[in-house]
């Protein structure tokens, strides 16, 4: 059986990507569970360029196919922010609520439509050099103000017209079958079972 690296230490992802990869003849470990401990510089301008940083960050510890995902929200009434920073928008240890008041607000003041979304990106880089990327989107707005507990981050401030709700007022199941890395690594499984499994 073939082994899949997925460059994460984050149990909620690990448990995404084997349930999608769950039909693969793969084995699929997270980089502890690799025996890999590496600290990676995320200094790219974008999420292809973090992601693709990340697979490459790994080669010299394994001939293994590696994984590697870079995600965030984009809003366009602020020219893409948080973007490629949103995990260290306003401070990596800020709080959410703090961080989503200020996206609203900075929204609000704007006057611009609230149109915003989640991306990912997901890279493989196979053992002949070769390096994949996909990629997914979950559409919405920014929230008058933010609702509901499930998930994490910038959750409680995606509004998704299409389900009457925000990104974290959706049941995880629900939200997983529709979200952004969801859909990149899905089509993700695609590209390997063609390119590599084939
Ligand atoms: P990372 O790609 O896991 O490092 O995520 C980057 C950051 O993007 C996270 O820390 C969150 O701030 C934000 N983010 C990415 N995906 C989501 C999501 O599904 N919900 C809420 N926030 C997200």
């Amino acid at each position: 059986m073939k082994d899949i690296v997925f460059a994460t230490g984050n149990a909620g992802k690990m448990r995404e990507i084997r349930a999608i990869l769950a039909d693969l003849p793969v084995r699929v470990l997270s980089m502890a569970e690799a025996g890999i401990r590496t600290d990676i510089v995320e200094d790219g301008a974008t999420f292809e360029e973090n992601a693709v940083i990340k697979v490459k960050a790994l080669r010299p510890f394994t001939d293994a196919v590696i994984l590697a995902d870079d995600s965030g929200l984009v809003v366009d009434a602020l020219g893409g922010e948080p973007g490629v920073y949103s995990a260290r928008y306003l401070g990596e240890d800020t709080p959410y609520s703090v961080k989503n008041a200020e996206i609203i607000r900075r929204v609000n003041e704007s006057g611009l439509p609230r149109t915003a979304r989640f991306t990912a990106v997901i890279a493989a880089l196979l053992p002949d050099g070769t390096v994949l990327t996909t990629e997914g989107h979950m559409e919405g707005e920014i929230a008058r103000e933010p609702a509901g507990a499930n998930g994490f981050g910038y959750d409680p401030i995606l509004w998704l017209p299409d389900y009457g709700c925000t990104s974290a007022e959706l049941p995880p199941d629900e939200k997983n079958a529709i979200s952004h890395r969801g859909k990149a690594l899905r089509a993700m499984k695609t590209l390997l079972q063609e390119r590599y499994f084939a």
